[in-house]
């Protein structure tokens, strides 16, 4: 059986905002790949740039984790995708762009840092304020992916019995999200907000043991042959 890809959020955290260079040549480059992604060149006054670390390799808070390779993917994925502002988890208005990034290795932690720029827009400026004023600070990110790998026995999670979060001798289950598909966006949320939502594509909105729930009640459902008895129709 085919399982659909799960659409995904991961939690990261807003590094802060990035001064203008002092170097010329790091200025340029900055300017540079900004002005990639615009339909005229932006003088350095008209945005502000921040740095995100937008999403990591070590097991988070909902019993996720992204392998090396899948964070390499990322990285590639993330420049040219939007930054949105997320209020709740339906609205969100875009609000910047990720013009490019980095993979960031701390010993074992190793992160994806993009760079995004948000224009300093009347309509922007309230944005920018909550981020440099520190009220948004965490960040996550929404993207695809096919197979959700169960760390315990290394079989798809809707077809094994296992139990994100719970233990097993001495190892605790969790997601690897492995074959990401797709970076729909980043978003800045403000501190405390719940970030991370494991989201079937029929059913936006699921906590993540409620949507593995769902994706394994349909697995282990007997698939209905039903006869159409065509030549009854007539
Ligand atoms: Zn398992």
């Amino acid at each position: 059986m085919e399982f659909e890809p799960f659409v995904f959020r991961h939690e990261g955290v807003l590094l802060g905002m990035r001064a203008a260079p002092d170097d010329d040549v790091e200025r340029r480059a900055l300017l540079d790949a900004v002005n990639a992604y615009t339909l005229r060149p932006l003088e350095p006054a008209e945005f502000a740039v921040f740095s995100l670390d937008l999403c990591h390799n070590q097991v988070d808070r909902h019993f996720s984790r992204f392998p090396d390779e899948e964070l390499e993917k990322v990285d590639r994925m993330v420049p040219g995708r939007p930054l949105m502002e997320r209020h709740d988890l339906r609205g969100s208005l875009p609000r910047g762009t990720f013009f490019r990034s980095r993979l960031h290795r701390d010993e074992a932690r190793v992160s994806v840092r993009p760079d995004v720029y948000v224009l300093r827009t009347d309509d922007n400026r309230d944005f920018i304020l909550n981020i440099e004023g520190g009220v948004y600070r965490e960040t996550s990110i929404g993207f695809s992916f096919r197979t959700p790998e169960c760390s315990v026995c290394g079989r798809d999670l809707r077809a094994c019995d296992h139990v994100p979060g719970r233990s097993y001798g001495d190892k605790t289950c969790h997601f690897i999200l492995r074959d990401v598909i797709e970076v729909i966006e980043g978003s800045v949320v403000a501190s405390g907000s719940q970030g991370t939502r494991f989201v079937p594509r029929e059913n936006r909105g699921l906590p993540a043991r409620d949507a593995l729930e769902f994706a394994r009640d349909r697995y282990h459902t007997p698939v209905e042959l039903i006869s159409r008895r065509p030549w009854a129709a007539e």
